[in-house]
């Protein structure tokens, strides 16, 4: 897995960062969280999504489902708007069969939120970058409702 080249959104520092680590990367000039946006297929998806220490937003996509092409974008902003909150990983489905079946992906996009290595939100379907934002954040407050 090669770490990726990520540009701090407040300060333009190029950052190196690794696609699996614990915590939050964080700018190594302003020190504030960037943005986490990695890939994951069979062989990652353990170290990239379930050994996250963040809660994680998996992007289940396909090359030629017309629908990802608009929600992949939509949810790289979010991942920019929550950054240090959440890990974005797309998932090819059809290079990662394995994936694909164990969540059963019916339909793509499938959209998961993944906590601790467990499932806690699953949807289907495109949608704009203001509700998967407000999705996200219902998901994860409602599961640190059920840890306390
Ligand atoms: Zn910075």
């Amino acid at each position: 897995m090669a770490d990726q080249i990520v540009e701090c959104p407040h300060c333009g520092r190029r950052n190196r960062v690794p696609p699996a680590a614990s915590g939050v990367p964080r700018c190594g000039n302003c020190h504030r969280p960037l943005p986490w946006i990695v890939d994951a297929g069979d062989d990652t998806f353990a170290e990239i999504v379930e050994q996250a220490t963040i809660p994680v937003v998996v992007d289940l996509w396909a090359t030629w489902c017309g629908p990802c092409r608009m929600v992949s974008p939509a949810l790289e902003r979010v991942a920019c708007e929550l950054a240090g909150t959440i890990k974005l990983v797309k998932v090819d489905v059809d290079a990662a069969r394995k994936v694909s079946e164990r969540f059963s992906v019916q339909a793509v996009p499938t959209l998961l939120i993944v906590k601790g290595g467990q499932v806690i939100a699953r949807q289907a379907g495109a949608a704009p970058a203001a509700a998967l934002h407000r999705w996200i954040e219902s998901a994860l407050a409602n599961a640190g409702d059920q840890a306390t």
